[in-house]
């Protein structure tokens, strides 16, 4: 089929990637020409585990342009995957997503075309899409679309940063919201592959021996909508309510980490999200949940689990200024060492990311921070620019003569550091496990005064 994606970011370009693997003719549009040189001429946007590997495998199938006219006209599918980052009012910015409707609906031609929106959007918005296109077309042709039909469905994106080929390609479900059968028929056959897990696996992306096939299903626009954006609440209110039981365990003497085990071993409850530590961050989990109060709000629903997720995340991280502040009392001057930029690891996104909010408040009062990221850091320098927060290459410049070490994302290389080394280097070492990763009892031997999340 012939594919094409607008916005190349974290979702369009796993996306346009795992679909010319596919067998798919896909072409990827971006509006940042800077960005589409670079991916023309080889070269990545951001960091994700497998993804050079993926794009090496489906270069033959796969072509960039920064004008849409380039891939809409003729195409069977156009994927909408602009970002929809938090507008001022808490309600998703829909900017990109209306430049993309009118955009697509100015140059779309042939047959039949479905437009897919795959970024998250509030409810209503796949008919909103719909109507900007039509007036778009009507614009640009001078009349109602005939001999050209488009139809627009929503395909919520479930993938993780930092796993996205590997979730892309053995996905746990793929869903579809739309009541027109033709276009369900569509995408039916563009997923085909996928859901009948047909494709060879790549030697470096094995399939799990549970996958066999995946699960599409169907269901009409809102709900699907409602689909990514409930799911995201859901897994954020994991987080939060183990992150609420850790504070709990820590005032009882209790130790969260096996109070987890054990809840998580219920089959009704599962043992994946619930890490107890510095709080969920990243581009979806604080937007999302922002925009499903909003949501809320606009057709007079009040969501107060879906508040709490968010206050109880929030207030980890102010936990953590609190706990140094108890330990070394007075924070002004004080040198802080912050292993971790990013939300989580195995991804360089920094959007929302609760150690560069940790990172600013510790500056904002006066301490000296001196952040360290395997992967991130010059992007860290870039967004950090003027908080007063330096950036180091090594873990060793940052501990040098520190007061505390704060690891704040679960990198694996932070799991076997040279501790003894570290604390021997440090004015004072207290070393705060921001996400229960360490072995407390190797970094005690090696001199620490060590403090977890909830034990
Ligand atoms: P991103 O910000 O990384 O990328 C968006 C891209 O779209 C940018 O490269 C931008 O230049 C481009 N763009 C904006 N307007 C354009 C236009 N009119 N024409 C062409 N290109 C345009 O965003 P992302 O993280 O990939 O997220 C995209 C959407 O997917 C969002 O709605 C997000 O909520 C959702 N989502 C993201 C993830 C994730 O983990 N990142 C997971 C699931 C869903």
């Amino acid at each position: 089929m012939r594919v094409a994606l607008i916005g190349t970011g974290y979702v369009g370009l796993t996306t346009g990637v795992t679909l010319a693997f596919l067998g798919h003719d896909v072409t990827c549009v971006d509006v940042d020409a800077d960005r589409v040189a670079a991916l023309s001429a080889g070269r990545l946007p951001f960091y994700e585990p497998w993804l050079p590997e993926m794009f090496a495998l489906a270069s033959e199938r796969l072509r960039f342009a920064s004008d849409s006219r380039c891939a809409v006209p003729g195409a069977d599918v156009v994927f909408i995957t602009v970002g929809t980052p938090p507008g001022a009012d808490g309600q998703p910015d829909l900017t990109f997503l209306r430049t993309a409707a009118c955009d697509i609906g100015s140059h779309v031609a042939g047959d039949f075309t479905v437009v897919v929106n795959k970024s998250t959007v509030p409810v209503g918005s796949g008919n909103w899409v719909e109507a900007l296109m039509r007036d778009a077309f009507m614009a640009r042709n001078g009349s109602r679309p005939k001999g050209t039909s488009f139809s627009v469905v929503s395909n919520p994106e479930f993938l993780r940063e930092g796993s996205a080929l590997h979730d892309s390609l053995y996905a746990d479900r793929i869903v579809i919201g739309s009541d027109h059968p033709r276009s369900i028929a569509v995408m039916q056959e563009l997923y085909r592959p996928l859901t009948e897990q047909t494709f060879t696996s790549p030697a470096f992306l094995p399939r799990p021996d549970s996958v066999h096939t995946v699960p599409l299903i169907t269901t009409d626009l809102a709900s699907a909508e409602l689909v990514k954006y409930a799911s995201n609440a859901f897994l954020s209110l994991k987080i939060s309510f183990i992150n609420e039981m850790a504070e709990l365990a820590e005032r009882v003497g209790g130790d969260i980490s096996h109070v987890a085990r054990a809840i998580g071993l219920d089959r009704r409850i599962g043992p994946r999200f619930l890490d107890a530590g510095i709080g969920w961050g990243g581009s979806c989990f604080g937007k999302d949940t922002c925009a499903l109060l909003s949501m809320g709000a606009e057709y007079g629903v009040s969501l107060p689990i879906v508040a709490a997720t968010r206050e109880v995340n929030y207030r980890q991280r102010d936990r953590v200024i609190e706990r140094l502040q108890s330990k070394l009392k007075i924070l002004k001057g004080r040198s802080i060492a912050l292993l971790g930029a990013t939300f989580k690891a195995h991804t360089d996104d920094l959007r929302d990311s609760p150690a560069l909010d940790i990172a600013r408040r510790l500056a904002a009062r006066g301490a000296w921070v001196r952040l360290h990221d395997p992967v991130a850091i010059g992007k860290a320098e870039r967004e950090l620019d003027g908080a007063g927060v330096a950036c180091m290459d090594t873990v060793a410049a940052a501990a040098d003569g520190a007061d505390a070490i704060v690891l704040a994302t679960e990198w694996p290389e932070y799991r076997d550091l040279p501790w003894s080394e570290l604390a021997a280097s440090m004015r004072t070492p207290l070393l705060f496990d921001g996400r229960n990763f360490l072995n407390e009892a190797k970094v005690r031997a090696a001199g620490f005064e060590y403090h977890g999340i909830g034990r």
